[in-house]
C-alpha cells in the first residue's frame, strides 16, 4: 500500500528543518512534525564558525539578516592575559528562536513538504520488524496514525525513536560539566568584537557577541559546583563572571534578558543511525559536550549525508548499501571532533601557581614569544596530532601552502 509521505522528520530545528530543505528541493513527499510551536528557543547555545552548511541551504542572507555581528576573531583569556587571532571566516552567533525558524521558512517554500507542529509523536508504526510510520497527538488531543517509507529521529539527544528502535549505543561517555548560560544587555564591548573564552579555574566562560547591545554568556563549570550555581543562579554566575578579566568594569551597566538557561551537563555517545525503515539524525545520533560549540553544524552535515544516500537510492542504489556508508562516514566525519571535545573538557582543570605565573611573565615578554612561535608547530603536532591537523587546515586560509 503507498504510504502517505516518502519520508516523516520528527524534529524540526538544525538536523531536521535542514533535511527538509534538501528533501524538498528533490520534490519529496515529506511530513516534518515537532512538539514545540515555531519560533521557539531550545536549550543550545549557538556559536557557529562554519558557515557554508546555511550558504548551501539557501539562508545564509536570511539568518544575517536581523543584524548579527560578523565576528572574525577569537580570544582565549589566562589569566590577566589573552591570545587573540583572527579566524579564517567569520562567525555567527543566531538565537535558535531565529535560525530555527528561518530553515524551517526556506523548508516549507517547497510545496512537498508538510509541517506539523504542536504535535507530539507518541509512538511508532510497525508492520514485520519494519517502522511504517507514526502515531501523533497534537494540541487539540487529536490522535492520528500517519505512515511514510521512512521515519528520521531528528527528535534530540532524548530522542524518542532512538528508543523505540532500540538503537544501540557506543563509544559512550556521562556528562561531564554543568553549563550555565544567560542573553545579557548592555556589556562593554571590545572595540573590535571576539568569540572571547575564559580559562578559570579550571571553568570555560564564553562570551559570545550576538548583536549589537546583546552578548550571550556562559559558563561551563564543575560538576560538584552545580548544586551552588542552581541555589541562585544569576547572583553565583554573576559573581564568577566578575573575576574574569576586565568584567567587573565590562558587567557594570549590563542586564540579563530573561532568566538564566542551565543544564548539569550534556551525554557524549553515538547511536547506530539506522534500521528498518528508521533512520537518526543530528543529536539523536550523536551527542557531545557543547564546549566547541560543534552540534549544530554536525547536524547540518548528517543531513547533506542523508539526502545524498536518499538520492542515489532514487537512481538505483541499494539501500542497506547506503545506509551502511552513512553510518559509517557520519562516525568517520564526527570522531575527530568527539575526541577533541572530550579531551579539551578533561584535560580542563585550575593551572598550578607556577603554570599560572610563569604565564603571566612570559605573555608580556616578547623575547620569549621570538623563541617560542617557531617551536610552536611541531609541539603542537607531538602532544595533539588532531588539534595539529585541525590548526593546519585554518592556517591554509592564512597563506600556509602545506610546505
Ligand atoms: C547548553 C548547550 C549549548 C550548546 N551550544 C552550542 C553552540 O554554541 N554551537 C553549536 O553548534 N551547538 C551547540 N549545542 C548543541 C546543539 O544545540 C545541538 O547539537 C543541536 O540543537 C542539535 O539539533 P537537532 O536538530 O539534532 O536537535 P534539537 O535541537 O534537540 O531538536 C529536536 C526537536 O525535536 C522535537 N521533538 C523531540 N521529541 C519529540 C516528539 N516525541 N514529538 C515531536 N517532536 C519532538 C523537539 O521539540 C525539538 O524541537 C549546545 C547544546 C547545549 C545543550
Amino acid at each position: 500500500m503507498e504510504k502517505e509521505f516518502d519520508i516523516i522528520i520528527v524534529g524540526a530545528r538544525a538536523a531536521g528543518a535542514s533535511l527538509a530543505i534538501l528533501l524538498g528541493r528533490m520534490g519529496k513527499r515529506v511530513a516534518v512534525i515537532d512538539k514545540a510551536k515555531f519560533p521557539s528557543d531550545t536549550l543550545s547555545t549557538h556559536h557557529m564558525s562554519h558557515l557554508h552548511y546555511l550558504r548551501e541551504l539557501g539562508v545564509l542572507q536570511e539568518v544575517e539578516k536581523t543584524g548579527l555581528r560578523k565576528i572574525t576573531r577569537m580570544r582565549t583569556y589566562i589569566g590577566e592575559s589573552f591570545v587573540e587571532g583572527p579566524r579564517a571566516s567569520y562567525t555567527l552567533i543566531p538565537r535558535r528562536k531565529h535560525l530555527d525558524q528561518v530553515l524551517l521558512e526556506k523548508a516549507l517554500t517547497y510545496e512537498t513538504i508538510v509541517m506539523k507542529e504542536e504535535t507530539f509523536v507518541s509512538d511508532l508504526l510497525w508492520e514485520a520488524g519494519q517502522v511504517t510510520g507514526v502515531c501523533t497527538v497534537n494540541k487539540q488531543g487529536e490522535s492520528e496514525q500517519i505512515t511514510a517509507d521512512i521515519v528520521v529521529g531528528a527528535d534530540g539527544r532524548n530522542s524518542a525513536i532512538a528508543r523505540w528502535v532500540k538503537a544501540e549505543e557506543y563509544h559512550t561517555e556521562r556528562p561531564l560539566r554543568p553549563v550555565f548560560y544567560g542573553y545579557y544587555k548592555g556589556v562593554q564591548p571590545l572595540i573590535e568584537p571576539a568569540t572571547e573564552i575564559f580559562l578559570n579555574e579550571g571553568r570555560v566562560g564564553f562570551l559570545f557577541p550576538m548583536e549589537e547591545g546583546m552578548d550571550c554568556l556562559g559558563l561551563e563549570i564543575h560538576p560538584e559546583e552545580f548544586k551552588t550555581f542552581t541555589e541562585d543562579p544569576q547572583q553565583v554566575f554573576e559573581q564568577t563572571y566578575r573575576n574574569f578579566y576586565q568584567m567587573e568594569t565590562r558587567l557594570k551597566q549590563a542586564e540579563l534578558e530573561g532568566k538564566m538557561i542551565f543544564t548539569p551537563g550534556v551525554p557524549n555517545f553515538f547511536r547506530q543511525s539506522f534500521g528498518s525503515g528508521w533512520v537518526l539524525l543530528g543529536d539523536a545520533a550523536h551527542s557531545k559536550d557543547p564546549s566547541t560549540g560543534l552540534g549544530i553544524n554536525d547536524a547540518f552535515m548528517q543531513s547533506f549525508l542523508l539526502a545524498d544516500a536518499i538520492q542515489r537510492h532514487d537512481q538505483g542504489e541499494k539501500w542497506q548499501e547506503l545506509m551502511n556508508q552513512f553510518n559509517e562516514k557520519t562516525d568517520e566525519q564526527l570522531m575527530p571532533g568527539y575526541q577533541l571535545t572530550l579531551d579539551y573538557v578533561h584535560s580542563l582543570r585550575k593551572w598550578t601557581t607556577r603554570e599560572k605565573a610563569i604565564f603571566q611573565s612570559i605573555a608580556a615578554n616578547p623575547m620569549v614569544w621570538n623563541k617560542i612561535v617557531p617551536l610552536l608547530p611541531d609541539y603542537l603536532k607531538q602532544i595533539s596530532p588532531e588539534l595539529y591537523g585541525a590548526a593546519e587546515a585554518e592556517a591554509k586560509e592564512f597563506g600556509f601552502d602545506g610546505e
